[in-house]
């Protein structure tokens, strides 16, 4: 097993992936909200991916990646979600909490371990919460936008709850319960801008959402009323 200090420079890697695949500009002051870590301990870390050459800083502190800490941190996110894969479709692991085990498990994989895993499970494309893997981006559909910008009536297909969602078990389980997941049609019963919640109902399930979530569930529209 590596030693922690890798271990923990891996998970700013795929935090650092997560984030600008959602479009965010990165700086330390988002991994210390989202790390729930002192600043101090997240800048040294950062010190660290930069004399490593992982990443750069440029003037407004935006956090980039180098090459070769793209190449590493796309690696890691594959082995991340192609273990969850595993844990949730072969070993029967909960839906809402494979994430966690699988942040534990990536860090060990080797890269025939890797291969053999991604054949055995039929090179996925995407992990069960609907992220795809790095490269596999063609696979979803054109016409997904995020369920924020649906509107009252509309019924729609959950395509993605996004990766940065997964942090939270308790979360996850909600959603889960709910059945807001990959696959499932909802409608769209309200979306009020006063409580900034959207509220979506299945045939026997009805779920309130803030708006900062539904701006992270990627949905395709089947029809509208
Ligand atoms: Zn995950
Ligand atoms: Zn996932």
């Amino acid at each position: 097993m590596k030693e922690r200090a890798s271990i923990v420079v891996e998970e700013y890697l795929q935090l650092i992936y997560s984030l600008i695949a959602n479009g965010k500009r990165v700086k330390a002051v988002n991994l210390v909200k989202r790390l729930k870590s002192s600043p101090s301990t997240v800048h040294a870390t950062l010190s660290r991916l930069q004399r490593d050459d992982l990443i750069t800083i440029g003037e407004k502190k935006e956090i980039e990646f180098t090459p070769a800490g793209f190449d590493k941190a796309e690696q890691l996110t594959r082995r991340h979600r192609l273990v969850e894969d595993f844990l949730c479709n072969t070993l029967g692991i909960s839906w809402h909490e494979v994430h966690k085990h699988a942040h534990v498990l990536e860090h060990g994989l080797t890269e025939m371990v890797e291969e053999k895993l991604a054949e055995f499970l039929d090179f996925p494309k995407s992990c069960p919460h609907g992220t795809p893997l790095p490269g596999e981006d063609s696979h979803l559909p054109e016409d997904m936008c995020c369920l924020h910008d649906m509107e009252m009536g509309d019924v729609v297909e959950i395509v993605i709850i996004d990766e940065l969602l997964e942090e939270s078990v308790d979360l996850m389980k909600f959603l889960q319960d709910k059945n807001c997941t990959p696959g499932q049609q909802h409608t769209v019963m309200e979306k009020t801008d006063i409580t900034k919640t959207v509220i979506l109902e299945s045939e026997n399930s009805r779920a309130t959402l803030p708006f900062d979530i539904a701006d992270k569930i990627g949905v395709i529209k089947i029809s509208s009323t």
